[in-house]
């Protein structure tokens, strides 16, 4: 008999066909003329499959009539048109084979519903869940779109180091990697003796795959790379992980405009996927999460976004009437509530900044004749605020060596980076993009730790 997904099972054109199916229960109600149904579900949809089961089984009374929800079982049978209400077919069971109990008294997902914070705490079973497995399977889904879109353009995918020994861009505190023994450090005048360390230096997780980036982009063309990213910021915020996953797409022979159209596009490509098919699990976000979801994403397929220079940011908040907790001001970076007021009250969609006071940004963004801004760009979206952060590099080896000088870095720790503006330069751009901010914004779940597997932030890592 041939294995079939729920999703499959689902479908109309299985009608008459002898199947088997394997998953969890996740309700048994009993009929009064001697039958049960069974809701069985194996993640691979929202939807559960109806089971009828006999009263005739064999093990109906001993086994079938004790199942409860979380309990794992095999069955075999037919898939028949269904008579009820909102499902096609079900599943005319001839044998339902019990591979595990869960005790209905300690088993913690029982019909009623819990909070997000409780089922945190069960990361093993919360996948268990409609919300979760949505979550995770529209995850996968900008996953693979993520991979589509770069590589139908030529793209190459790479990996860049996880381990790292330059604190590449003060982007935020880093997570040191040691074997020293930290009861007990070796010493050298007073301090750490990092030469006895396993890398003979100071060794981080990586905060950004950009400068390594770079190197293949400047040589081999256009890159990209997908991978876990590491802030050790101690802020406990919605939107913020000690562990994320960033895309770092790296293009050469690229400015800040066709930068700015990649970023559009790109996003663009992941909701369109999305829309196209996560339709059920959308529609239960749409339902159950935040009711604004299916509405904003629609739209924004196919609205052009917005681009807006952070100086005429700085006059829009300032002419707004608005109360901020934070003073808008020239110079200063904008906060939350400044980036949710543009996307979500001025402008009503997203909106990509550009051009942002040199003093706020990091050495490599590329510096505009102005002497006040460089080439940086935010694409900020309604609710989550900061999706993508990106610019155009500052290919002139004297800017670079200047704007490193001017923010206290020491440009022999650079050497490598700077010869690639030593040898055959180019101008070249990128942005990254926080997979779980964009998921955040797709699915409407309002805290990041929700949209990742096993959350990792201060004080917890359990899993
Ligand atoms: P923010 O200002 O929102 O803290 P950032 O400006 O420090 O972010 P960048 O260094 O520009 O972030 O990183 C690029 C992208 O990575 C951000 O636009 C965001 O989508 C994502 N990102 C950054 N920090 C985190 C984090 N701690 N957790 C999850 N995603 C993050
Ligand atoms: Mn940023």
């Amino acid at each position: 008999m041939q294995k079939i997904s729920v999703r499959s099972a689902l479908s109309a054109d299985q009608v008459g066909n002898q199947v088997k199916l394997e998953g969890w229960v996740r309700t048994r109600r009993d009929s009064k003329a001697g039958f049960s149904f069974i809701e069985l579900n194996d993640g691979s949809c929202m939807g559960n499959i109806q089971v009828v089961a006999d009263g005739n089984l064999a093990n109906y009374e001993s086994e079938v009539k004790k199942l409860s929800p979380g309990c794992s079982v095999r069955v075999l049978g037919e898939i028949v048109a269904s008579q009820g209400k909102g499902q096609t077919t079900e599943v005319q069971a001839s044998e339902v084979h019990v591979y595990g109990w869960a005790d209905v008294e300690t088993y913690p997902l029982q019909k009623k519903r819990h909070t997000m914070e409780k089922l945190r705490e069960w990361a093993h079973l919360r996948t268990r869940t409609n919300t979760f497995g949505a979550v995770f399977r529209v995850r996968n889904c900008v996953s693979r779109s993520i991979h589509n879109f770069f590589q139908e353009r030529g793209f190459l995918y790479v990996h860049t180091p996880i381990i790292t020994a330059s604190d590449c861009e003060g982007a935020g505190e880093m997570f040191k990697v040691t074997t020293l023994d930290l009861e007990a450090p070796p010493k050298a005048d007073g301090k750490v003796d990092y030469t006895q360390d396993f890398f003979e230096r100071p060794s981080f997780l990586t905060v950004s795959g950009q400068l390594e980036g770079e190197i293949f982009a400047t040589s081999l063309g256009n890159v990209y790379t997908f991978g876990p990213t590491f802030r050790a910021e101690n802020s406990n915020t919605s939107r913020h992980l000690a562990e994320f996953w960033m895309v770092e797409p790296e293009m050469a022979f690229v400015d800040l405009e066709g930068n700015m159209q990649v970023a559009e596009d790109f996003i663009k490509r992941i909701i369109s996927d999305v829309l196209n098919d996560c339709g059920e699990d959308l529609q239960f976000f749409n339902d159950r999460i935040d009711d604004t979801v299916l509405s904003t994403l629609t739209s924004m397929a196919d609205s052009e976004f917005l681009r807006v220079s952070y100086t005429d940011a700085i006059d829009i908040l300032l002419k707004s009437g608005q109360k901020f907790d934070y003073k808008v001001e020239w110079g200063t970076d904008l906060q939350s509530e400044h980036e949710r007021f543009l996307t979500e009250v001025h402008f009503k969609r997203p909106v990509i900044l550009h051009d942002y006071p040199r003093s706020i940004k990091p050495f490599y963004m590329r510096c505009n004749e102005d002497g006040k801004t460089v080439r940086a760009m935010d694409v900020l979206a309604p609710k989550v605020g900061e999706i993508i952060g990106g610019s155009q590099r500052e290919e002139r080896l004297d800017v670079l060596e200047q704007r490193m000088q001017e923010q206290g870095l020491n440009p022999a720790d650079y050497w490598w980076y700077l010869e690639l503006r030593k040898y055959g330069t180019i101008p070249h751009s990128g942005f990254g993009l926080g997979l779980e901010r964009i998921l955040q914004f797709i699915t409407g779940m309002g805290n990041i730790r929700d949209v990742i597997p096993f959350p990792r932030t201060p004080g917890s890592a359990e899993f």
